[in-house]
């Protein structure tokens, strides 16, 4: 065995000999255990959040198969529609294009072949951390069978009654081109200035004069005397494009402590005002001032064509002149929805989507919980996911965006009537350029996956046994997969959720690339291998809550494969050169040696049974730093303990640290085993290969 370990020299390698072979297929166990991978960005490079959950899931499946179950890692990677279109339009931006210079097929086979081309990064990064995942049943979210599963769970819905079309204010970003879900909508405390208008006798306070043209009403609250004469009045005013008449009324979602107590209502740019223009049908029908462009259209008169936040000045300006601003209040802040992707002020428009009714697939899933069918570990999570569940809106899932699934919807030319099926009716009607939310194919991954592969995986594998992933997307993929899992299948998708925290540099706070402190998963395997990486992210981590790690803690535990390293080789130099059934004067310190190592695999299995997966690698950590190499092989040094004793004591802690750090004690197994068939009871004891041994007792 060479002086040092070195990872360079082992890892590809290794990874080689276990996937060749087929060690990361399900096996002949008996009882089954399945993760479904959260499938990364088909063509981005790994982060160290991606590092966290392969980390854990390698884990958990490398532990379960050595107890001899039916393992399956069954991995994908995701379209990730608009995340993709975007990037690939920050790169047609660097050519001095865009995405408008293209049709909507050209568009889609450009980002395709870019896809294509980069198909591999996320898929080779993941494999180089060790992850055993069965590849030969990789899927994509694009893949010709998946699409028309996905499209079939549409047309299911839409019989269900559960799809409808509707013209409602959706949350646009008009940089961006589409519209989001409520939960992609970011929110920002602003300074924003609250201007005091006069519209007729009344002053009413707003953040958003140059959406005057758009206003429908004048709301008060029932109960505020000093309005209530006018309720149910129309009011005459004057105006930026001249005179116009206002209808006054009252509604108690009005804070009359607000301004004066008094705003206007315009329902098509202000989600509170659509809700107000809903409860009010004498209102008349809103005009939209404000197009898909972020630009203000021909119902703003002379404003038209102005962007927003030009058309806000200019319009500030122009009543101040004509003497309808009456004050503004500089200190005012409030709450601006802000896109999650490009940070651009979300702008609610009216226009067509199509919803999902949620209400029927949260009621399921909400009794799966409450009957204990999953089992939420991450510190509080299952209470947030109950409660996301209690308040959820129907889901908004069409998006404006060429790269995805598009919605199998079929117009009638000239018509409003609509025809739902995979293909087109006829000639004279066309399809719905919009495309599924990405999140919509994601959340049937469990199902779609299982049912589009091997014969037999679904009914073997359904339900999977746990889901992992960070918990800042519980309600965009974990809840959703619940409620499509149900709706699909009638049972669970999975009976455990086991959420890990964000990753943080070591003085706790959030990487990002402008401060600089971003660990890169692949600079660190390069510097100090897959296995002290792994053990650095999970050690002492706890499901639910962020980790402060930095590259101090991942030389750590470099350290500490070299530690693994060096008692593999000093055991292994022992074997040569004794027979190991030497026996000992007095077998009462080896008695003892053998009720703490067993002390120790008991409670690893333990915290690994009960994703304790922090504790599980301390306990190893320390088990085998503190007691085998210090305390246990000095004693063997100074033969208090025999060597049969200390290389058992080897065989196991390689099994138990198997899981945290695959590679380093693969390639210590291998070393040992190469010195075995001098010796029958050792081979008796060894494996083929670590990765398919049995699990200590
Ligand atoms: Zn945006």
């Amino acid at each position: 065995m060479e002086s040092k370990y070195d990872h360079q020299k082992f890892e590809r390698e290794i990874y080689r000999k276990w996937e060749d072979p087929g060690a990361f297929k399900p096996g002949n166990g008996k009882k089954p255990f399945c993760i479904i991978m959260p499938p990364p960005n088909a063509n981005d490079p790994l982060h160290v959040g991606h590092a966290m959950f392969v980390a854990i899931e390698d884990i958990l499946i490398r532990y379960q198969r050595m107890l001899g179950r039916k393992t399956l890692w069954l991995p994908g990677t995701d379209h990730a529609g608009i995340e993709t279109q975007y990037v690939f339009e920050k790169k047609l931006a660097k050519e001095g294009k865009s995405r408008f210079d293209f049709d909507r097929e050209t568009l889609y086979k450009m980002i395709w072949n870019y896809v294509q081309d980069n198909s591999n990064v996320a898929i080779d990064q993941i494999k180089r951390l060790g992850a055993s995942a069965d590849w030969s049943r990789k899927k994509f979210t694009l893949d010709p069978e998946i699409v028309d599963f996905v499209l079939d769970t549409f047309i299911k819905l839409h019989q269900d009654g559960l799809i409808y079309r509707d013209l409602k204010l959706v949350n646009y970003c008009v940089k961006c081109g589409t519209a989001f879900s409520n939960l992609e909508v970011g929110h920002e405390e602003r300074k924003t200035p609250l201007y005091y208008l006069k519209y007729g006798p009344f002053t009413l306070a707003t953040v958003r004069p140059e959406t005057k043209f758009g206003d429908t009403a004048i709301a008060v609250h029932p109960d505020d005397k000093r309005y209530k004469k006018y309720v149910g009045q129309e009011i005459g005013a004057e105006g930026l494009l001249g005179k116009f008449k206002i209808k006054v009324i009252a509604d108690s979602s009005v804070d009359p402590k607000f301004g004066t107590g008094a705003v206007k209502v315009t329902p098509y740019h202000d989600h509170n005002d659509f809700a107000i223009w809903k409860r009010h049908p004498e209102l008349p029908k809103p005009a939209q001032v404000i197009g898909q462009s972020g630009k203000l259209n021909q119902n703003a008169g002379k404003y038209s064509g102005l962007r927003v936040m030009k058309a806000r000045e200019v319009i500030v300006e122009d009543l101040k002149r004509l003497g309808l601003l009456v004050k503004v209040d500089e200190n005012y802040h409030n709450s601006v929805g802000v896109c999650y992707r490009c940070g651009a002020v979300i702008e609610p428009l009216p226009m067509k989507q199509w919803f999902l009714r949620v209400k029927p697939l949260t009621e399921k899933a909400l009794e799966a919980l409450s009957k204990k069918q999953v089992r939420v570990y991450g510190s509080g999570h299952d209470k947030i996911l109950k409660h996301w569940l209690e308040n959820l809106e129907d889901w908004n899932i069409s998006r404006q965006i060429v790269w995805g699934i598009r919605i199998p919807v079929w117009y009638q030319k000239n018509s409003t009537e609509y025809v739902v099926a995979k293909e087109s009716p006829g000639k004279n009607f066309v399809q719905e350029t919009d495309t599924f939310d990405t999140w919509f194919s994601s959340s049937q991954w469990p199902v779609v996956t299982l049912k589009t592969n091997q014969p037999k995986d679904f009914e073997t594998f359904y339900p999977t046994d746990v889901t992992e992933t960070g918990y800042d997307i519980l309600p965009f993929w974990v809840m959703r997969m619940l409620m499509m899992g149900i709706y699909l299948t009638g049972e669970v998708p999975f009976k455990k959720v086991y959420l890990h925290g964000l990753i943080r540099d070591e003085k706790g706070q959030k990487m990002s690339k402008s401060k600089g402190n971003v660990i890169n998963p692949l600079v660190m395997i390069d510097k100090y291998g897959a296995d002290a990486l792994r053990m650095a992210l999970v050690i002492r981590s706890t499901p639910g809550q962020d980790k402060g790690m930095g590259e101090g803690d991942v030389r750590g535990m470099r350290n500490f494969s070299n530690k693994i390293w060096n008692a593999a080789r000093y055991i292994n130099l022992k074997s040569q050169n004794s027979n190991l059934k030497t026996t000992i004067q007095n077998p009462k310190p080896d008695r003892e040696f053998y009720k703490r190592l067993s002390q120790t695999a008991s409670l690893a299995t333990k915290h690994l049974s009960n994703y304790r997966i922090g504790l599980a690698a301390e306990t190893v950590y320390n088990e085998f730093w503190h007691w085998f190499c210090d305390e246990a092989i000095e004693k063997n040094k100074r033969q208090e303990i025999s060597d049969k004793a200390i290389f058992e004591g080897l065989v196991t802690f390689l099994k138990l640290l198997h899981p945290f750090m695959p590679f380093v004690t693969e390639a210590a197994w291998g070393e040992i085993k190469k010195q075995k068939t001098k010796n029958n009871e050792q081979r008796t004891m060894m494996e083929e290969m670590l990765i398919s041994a049995e699990w200590p007792k």
